[in-house]
């Protein structure tokens, strides 16, 4: 079984259109890491959580636990999991390439995303694969 990564549900996109760059260098590898990690294996499980996820624990933004932004991370992620059709109460953990199905088939590839987190910062680096 292959190691659980947590994941917020936003950064299912992030991670679709993660083009090496971000919000420090030690925020990149990391990213690096964990989206290699999700493309060699797809059936990754992964916790869908509502604060400090895998990503969060290496980026500058997250102070003692509670990212800086946290309304818009909220927002972000309360938008994606709506989109995607899950109740996170019900699943405990989900295979990454199930994730990964459903956000491309109801979130990119139907031109939902700019919807969901059209107002971050890295909005320009994601109309494009
Ligand atoms: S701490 Fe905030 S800005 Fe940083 S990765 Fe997490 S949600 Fe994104």
């Amino acid at each position: 079984m292959n190691k659980t990564i947590n994941l917020r549900p936003h950064h299912l996109l992030c991670i679709s259109f993660f083009k090496g760059k971000g919000y420090s260098n030690e925020f990149v590898s990391n990213m690096t890491s964990i989206v290699s990690a999700l493309k060699e294996n797809k059936d990754t499980p992964i916790s869908l959580v509502s604060g400090e996820d895998d990503l969060c624990t290496h980026c500058p933004n997250n102070q003692n636990g509670i990212c800086t932004a946290e309304d818009k991370s909220s927002r972000y992620d309360q938008l994606t999991l709506t989109a995607l059709g899950i109740d996170t109460n019900s699943h405990s953990q989900i295979l990454y390439s199930t994730l990964r199905t459903l956000a491309d088939e109801r979130i990119i590839n139907c031109g939902k995303r700019e919807s969901i987190c059209g107002d971050c910062q890295w909005t320009d680096l994601c109309h494009k694969q």
